[in-house]
């Protein structure tokens, strides 16, 4: 695999351009900013036929090679005919000289004062440039008809000739994720296979002494390990390729080899647990010695302790994300940081996620000074507006917070409590990917 990634920017260097940086105080934006700044897109692409590209990243404009519709057409069953005839009598009467339908078009000529039968989708006869609804004529006899719409204009219901897709220009750009839109746009322009860039490997394990994968028996004091699973779920949504590498012990040794080893075979790495400052220093110490590595305290709840950089092995790197161990906190870090970072490791131009601005239906507690993200249920409300209510008890260990949620309320840094009825932030898990 190539797992190249150009050497840029440290992140000292980067972190230094960028005003008040405080390292234990960092903000939710420029951690952002600064991952923006750090992260490279990989290289290699593969070539896949357009059903098996859904949901990857695209590697190349794609250059419209026809014109789509390839000639003006009708967009309703109706009847054509030259619309100069509507400036003197919008109500005309037509004499119905042919039949035109989709796939075969009418070939004779058509004068002012003469329609041909039209149904959706077939060629506009030569002569004619307007189209007539057939509900909006009435049929005076079998070989004529009378226009019975009076605001008919000149060039109405007449589909233009590259109107959807212009020859030669670009219909779809590089870095775009392909939706099923897409899929079927390519579709109609011929095009039955892209390039698109080769799937991102994200490494993962969950670091702690207490964990226990699922299968073995629950000691006293110990969790089963849930963060795998849930980085599993959303590293697949995100279309990576994962690697999930189990639980690794405390040990420096054990922490060094699981590191190399992702390191090695994978383009990005994922831990959960072992970056707060009670954690031992030996993490710290070796994530230093393996490359350029950041550790955060960030102003936002859940989610304070990251630690973030690229680590090298054996003339290899990879872009490391150290989540916190706290199972809401991994879903949110990865959900405000990495998801971003990795999809531009990707090579995909995306935009921010979309917030929406709904009603809280009570009152929020909230600290000015840290980002927060609540846990949310958006619903409608009886007067028919949306409102948002958090779901209970909001502990960075509760995960049953975010299964129940349709949607993170994000309280910005600077707000302050939200009263009853107050708009506040969410964004929608709905299409989360
Ligand atoms: P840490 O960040 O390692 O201090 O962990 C914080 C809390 O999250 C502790 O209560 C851990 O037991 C818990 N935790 C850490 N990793 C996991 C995991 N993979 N699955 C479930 N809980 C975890
Ligand atoms: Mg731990």
């Amino acid at each position: 695999m190539n797992n190249r990634q150009e050497a840029g920017n440290s992140l000292q260097e980067i972190s230094s351009c960028i005003a008040n940086v405080d390292p234990n105080a960092l903000t939710v934006t420029q951690a952002q900013d600064i991952m923006r700044q750090f992260v490279q897109p990989i290289e290699g692409m593969e070539k896949l036929t357009i059903r098996q590209a859904l949901g990857r990243v695209l590697a190349q404009d794609i250059v419209s090679p026809i014109n789509v519709p390839a000639h003006d057409n009708s967009a309703m069953d109706g009847y054509a005919f030259c619309g100069d005839i509507l400036s003197t009598e919008p109500q005309a009467l037509l004499e119905i000289v042919g039949t035109a339908l989709a796939g075969s078009g009418f070939t004779g000529t058509v004068t002012a004062c003469q329609c041909v039968r039209i149904m959706t989708g077939a060629l506009i006869p030569a002569g004619c440039d307007t189209v007539v609804a057939q509900e909006f004529t009435s049929k005076i006899d079998d070989s004529h008809i009378q226009i019975t719409c009076p605001r008919l204009q000149q060039g109405d219901n007449r589909r233009r000739k590259g109107e959807d897709l212009a020859l030669g220009t670009i219909a779809l750009s590089r870095g775009k994720i392909l939706t099923p839109a897409d899929l079927g746009l390519l579709a109609s322009l011929g095009i039955a296979e892209v390039s698109v860039q080769r799937r991102l490997r994200v490494a993962f394990f969950s670091t702690g002494d207490e964990l226990r994968s699922l299968g073995e028996t629950l000691d006293a004091g110990c969790v089963y390990d849930s963060n795998r699973y849930t980085l599993y779920g959303m590293l697949t949504r995100l279309g990576c390729e994962v690697m999930d590498m189990g639980v690794i012990q405390d040990h420096p040794q054990a922490l060094e080899a699981a590191m190399r080893q992702a390191c090695e075979n994978a383009d990005a790495i994922i831990t959960s647990g072992g970056v707060s400052v009670g954690d031992a220093d030996h993490t710290r110490r070796l994530m230093h010695s393996l490359g350029d590595i950041a550790f955060w305290s960030l102003a936002m709840r859940p989610g304070r302790p990251m630690a973030f950089g690229k680590i090298n092995s054996m003339g290899r790197s990879a872009y490391i994300f150290g989540l916190p161990g706290n199972p809401v906190a991994v879903m949110v870090s990865f959900y405000f940081f990495a998801r971003q970072a990795l999809l531009q490791q990707m090579g995909a131009k995306t935009s921010p996620l979309p917030l929406m601005k709904v009603k809280a239906n009570a009152a929020i507690k909230k600290q000015p000074g840290r980002t927060e993200y609540q846990r949310g249920i958006v619903a409608l409300r009886a007067n028919g507006e949306y409102g948002v209510s958090v779901t209970g008890a909001q502990g960075s260990g509760i995960l049953r917070s975010m299964s129940e949620a349709n949607c993170i309320i994000v309280l910005a840094h600077e707000q302050g409590m939200v009263a009853t009825d107050e708009f506040v932030d969410i964004l929608l898990f709905e299409g989360l990917t």
